[in-house]
C-alpha cells in the first residue's frame, strides 16, 4: 500500500477491504459494503440516484466525467497492452455462451455488439458485470444502476489519479 498514513480496512464483517482514501465517505465500509447496504432500502435508493442524478445534471459535469473515463480506458490500456485482446477474448466468450444460432462466430460478435452498445455504450467494460448485477439481483431502475456505476467509476478514477493504482472497486476479482 502506497501512501503513507493508516490505511484503514472495512468495517464489515468478513469484507476486510483496505479502504482508499476518500473525502466523500461518510462511513467506515468500502464502497462496495455501503452500495449493498444502500440497496436494502428502496427510499435510500431512491434517495441515492437522485442526489447522483442532480450531480451529473450539473453542467459539464457528465462531459467532464466521459473524458475521465476516456483518460482511465486510455491509462489502462497503456499500463495493461494486454487489456484490450483480454476484452475481445471475454466477448468471445460471452458470444459461445449465449449460443451460436447456424452464424458465423463474426457476425455473433457483431450483433452482440451492436445490441450491448445500444443499452451498454456509456459503460466501460470492466464495470458491465457490476452494472447486470445491479439491474437483475439488485432490482435497481436501469437509470439508477447507471447512476451507481458512474459514482463507481469516478470513485475508481478519483483514487487512480490519487495513487496511481488502477483498480475496479466493484468486483474483488
Ligand atoms: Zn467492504
Amino acid at each position: 500500500m502506497g501512501g503513507g498514513a493508516m490505511s484503514a480496512v472495512c468495517s464489515e464483517p468478513g469484507c476486510g477491504a483496505v479502504l482508499a482514501r476518500n473525502p466523500r465517505r461518510k462511513g467506515t465500509r468500502c464502497q462496495r459494503c455501503a452500495a449493498r447496504t444502500r440497496v436494502r432500502s428502496a427510499e435510500e435508493l431512491a434517495a441515492t440516484g437522485a442526489k447522483i442524478r442532480a450531480r451529473y445534471a450539473e453542467p459539464g459535469a457528465l462531459t467532464a466525467h466521459r473524458a475521465r473515463c476516456r483518460a482511465a480506458q486510455i491509462a489502462a490500456q497503456a499500463r495493461d497492452p494486454e487489456l484490450l485482446a483480454r476484452r475481445r477474448e471475454q466477448g468471445r466468450r460471452n458470444g459461445r455462451l449465449h449460443g451460436n444460432k447456424g452464424q458465423t462466430p463474426e457476425r455473433n460478435a457483431k450483433i452482440s455488439r451492436t445490441q450491448t452498445e445500444r443499452y451498454l455504450g456509456w459503460c466501460p467494460l470492466e464495470y458491465r458485470d457490476e452494472y447486470r448485477r445491479l439491474v437483475r439481483n439488485a432490482g435497481l431502475k436501469a437509470a439508477d444502476a447507471r447512476a451507481a456505476i458512474e459514482v463507481q467509476i469516478e470513485a475508481d478514477l478519483q483514487r487512480y489519479l490519487r495513487t496511481g493504482r488502477l483498480q475496479r472497486s466493484g468486483l474483488s476479482s
